[in-house]
């Protein structure tokens, strides 16, 4: 929140409690040595406010908000505004007086157990913040919503995927939530990470039950893809896996880079390169990635020799100049030059090398995070299949 906001909600509890106090104070003259106490606190809080010290601000409102069925919002948004910047001790002790209070409304009970939820996470007591969901679950009121959507974030954490699974399926169950595509693709990465398991443990049947789970989930998910691709390798099921992983390059086309060694694999155990070539020549015309013309480059060189391999490389990068392209230009040029130029371009290849080394690979196309590995879950925003492949373009 910034500064702005803090300002009109603290504005708006002294107000409140302005309006409150001289409500009391019509009402009952014997209280008012207490309402001239509540006075003065509002002042120095005011005070506090106007000499830019929000923090002290909000803990002085909170002293002089005496709680009653009135001020019980005010002090949910005191409670979560004293969370968000860090002072989660604090606003778990504001939410937990709320709802220490007896007689609380159903509907601010559940909001206060939701904050006071969310106060424990971020405090990392994740146990403490599943009981009080659970119980927000059992009441059936709207509120459920939202805490299944806390759940999965705290089964997300402890990595406890078939639950993560069972509170989205709850939620998607819910025709307002039915079609969201963020938490569609996150059920299908909890499959994924079970599918994965099963196939450290050599369970490749299992793993497949999985992937279908997961397309159930998100048809064009492109990990369960991958992961399909690689049961169906491991089983010698070449073909199949050859068509899950064009799947892959015509749903998710900046993959492209991850399916090159997959399928270099299965056309050779099918003895069939010519139909590679082929389909690698069609993917260059689609998806100029550079690792499609390294790829093809090392297979006109297998096939012919060196110098077709350099021609198609010249006329390839002339066209789209490409760092990595080059790298791989002079490595197939330095035996054809003599000693002394052999040399000089070794130097120039290793100081391209050492640049292309410290580029990062991969970004997320939600927060901008970068990383040399492929990670399904941005360590940044906590979004699943953000991140994907940079394209390598002139450097
Ligand atoms: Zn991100």
């Amino acid at each position: 929140m910034d500064n702005l906001g803090i300002y009109s909600l603290l504005l708006l509890a002294v107000i409140t409690g302005w309006i409150l106090g001289r409500l009391t104070a019509r009402g009952r003259s014997s209280r008012s040595r207490h309402n001239r106490n509540i006075f003065q606190d509002y002042f120095v809080g005011l005070n506090y406010l106007l000499n830019d010290e929000p923090d002290e601000a909000i803990d002085t409102f909170i002293k002089a908000l005496e709680i009653n069925s009135e001020t019980i919002e005010t002090h949910l948004a005191l409670g979560a505004l004293l969370r968000r910047r860090g002072k989660v001790d604090k606003a778990i002790k504001v939410h937990q007086a709320l709802l220490a209070r007896p007689g609380l409304d159903q509907s601010f009970s559940d909001s206060t157990r939701l904050q006071l939820a969310i106060d424990y996470i971020s405090a990392g007591l994740l146990d403490r913040a599943e009981r009080l969901l659970n119980e927000v679950l059992i009441e059936k009121t709207d509120a459920k919503w939202d805490a299944l959507r806390h759940l999965i974030t705290i089964y997300q954490t402890e990595k406890e995927w078939e639950r993560a699974i069972d509170c989205s399926k709850m939620l998607l169950a819910n025709s307002a939530y039915k079609r969201e595509a963020e938490l569609r693709a996150a059920a299908a990465h909890y499959c994924c990470e079970i599918a994965e398991k099963m196939l450290e443990e050599g369970q490749n049947n299992k793993a497949k039950e999985q992937i279908k789970r997961a397309f159930g989930f998100d048809k064009s998910n492109v990990r369960a893809a991958l992961i399909l691709a690689n049961v169906e390798q491991r089983q010698g099921n070449f073909k199949a896996a050859i068509k899950q992983l064009i799947k892959v390059r015509t749903n998710n086309p900046e993959f492209v880079s991850q399916i090159l060694g997959p399928l270099a694999e299965c056309y050779e155990q099918l003895g069939n390169m010519p139909e590679y070539e082929k389909l690698l020549t069609n993917t260059l015309h689609e998806e100029p990635d550079v690792s499609v013309v390294l790829a093809l480059s090392e297979l006109v060189r297998k096939r012919a020799n060196d110098e077709v391999a350099i021609e198609f490389l010249n006329d390839y990068l002339t066209r789209n100049p490409s760092l990595t392209g080059l790298v791989e230009l002079l490595r197939l040029q330095i035996p054809k030059a003599d000693a002394q130029v052999g040399s000089n371009l070794s130097l120039l290849q290793e100081m391209i090398d050492k640049l292309l080394r410290k580029k990062l690979a991969y970004q997320c196309n939600h927060c901008g995070y970068e990383s040399k590995s492929l990670y399904w879950l941005c360590p940044s925003c906590q979004k699943w299949g953000r991140i994907k492949p940079l394209l390598d373009v002139v450097g």
